[in-house]
């Protein structure tokens, strides 16, 4: 198998070789943004499934960047979520009781356009967890650990497996959750050195993946997340609502319809968090309300996803149905 180091490597990171690839034409060109604060970084699964000279291509919207991006529009910010107020120590954040959230690496397998930390301060500075797994040992009310990024599973085998084993020391931690888009589209990242790491765990583990539209889940991803379902964790899926992207009856169908025949829930429909430069993507509420009424109807209940916000200063994520 080739190691997903050497996928990551062959990412589209430069837009000329990329609107070549995808073979866009004069008058789609302009419509790219070439230079961007939050740079293209696409994995070569993914463009490989964008359909050639269209801009309107559910994944190309998704992480190749458009000149509607530099629109400045009020109520957007850099951190709409005032993540940086609910910082404990540099790497962990608490909002919700009994779990804390693990800021890892700001690295991703991938650029979403819609990132809500697409301008988050991560703490690059310091490498070590020390005083993030002190705060954690100190504060017997955390059961859980989430890790994410970025994303968690940017960091290799051997620094996983040491952060897991001192999570493992600290007895009140029981559980402990992966939030990854990683296998989307480095599917490859789920080798067998990680399955077993996780497989091993006294820890429950659950994985959390990122996906938005179902052509995003081919044979090669599902096969991996069955692997990772085999060593005993549940996956689920958590979406975001995207114009032009899933803000159809037919794509959220297909979606929850894929995710449930391969043993995976979908869990949240998360409404867009309003990050500068993805103004462009927002659907109203009332349109997701509907779209999940719809699918209510369609499919089996443990199929339909909660559709919630996150509103600073909230003990959880708020529903919106
Ligand atoms: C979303 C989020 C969680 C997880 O919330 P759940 O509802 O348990 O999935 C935890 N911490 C932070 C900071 C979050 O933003
Ligand atoms: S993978 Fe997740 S953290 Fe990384 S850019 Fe996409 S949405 Fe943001």
């Amino acid at each position: 198998m080739v190691h997903w180091k050497e996928v990551l490597r062959k990412n589209f990171t430069q837009w000329e070789p990329l609107c070549d690839y995808l073979e866009l034409d004069e008058a789609a060109r302009p419509h790219i943004l070439k230079k961007s604060i939050f740079p293209l970084n696409l994995p070569y699964r993914l463009a490989s499934k964008i359909k050639k000279n269209s801009l309107t291509d559910p994944i190309l919207l998704q992480f190749v960047p458009l000149s509607e991006e530099e629109q400045k529009i009020p109520g957007y910010s850099r951190d709409p979520l005032q993540e940086t107020t609910f910082k404990q120590s540099s790497k962990l954040l608490q909002k919700y009781p009994s779990r804390a959230l693990l800021v890892t690496t700001s690295a991703c397998a991938m650029h979403c356009r819609f990132c809500f930390r697409r301008h988050f301060d991560y703490d690059v500075h310091s490498k070590s967890l020390d005083l993030d797994l002190q705060k954690t040992r100190e504060d017997p009310s955390i059961k859980e650990i989430i890790l994410s990024g970025g994303d968690p599973l940017s960091l290799n085998n051997e620094t996983l497996a040491s952060m897991i084993t001192s999570l493992e020391t600290i007895p009140h931690i029981r559980r402990l959750r992966i939030h990854t888009r990683f296998p989307i589209g480095i599917p490859e990242r789920l080798d067998p050195e990680l399955l077993h790491l996780l497989g091993k765990s006294r820890l429950q583990i659950w994985v959390v993946i990122h996906c938005n539209h179902a052509q995003e889940l081919d044979v090669d991803v599902l096969s991996a997340l069955k692997s990772v379902q085999k060593q005993g964790i549940p996956v689920l899926n958590q979406a975001v609502l995207l114009k032009g992207v899933n803000d159809s009856i037919a794509a959220q169908q297909s979606l929850a319809e894929t995710l449930i025949d391969h043993g995976i829930l979908p869990y949240y429909l998360h409404q867009l968090d309003k990050v500068e430069g993805a103004a462009h993507f927002a659907v109203e509420d009332h349109i997701g309300v509907q779209l999940i009424e719809e699918l209510q109807k369609r499919i089996s209940g443990y199929g339909v996803p909660k559709f919630v916000r996150e509103i600073p200063q909230k003990l959880s994520k708020t529903p919106l149905c």
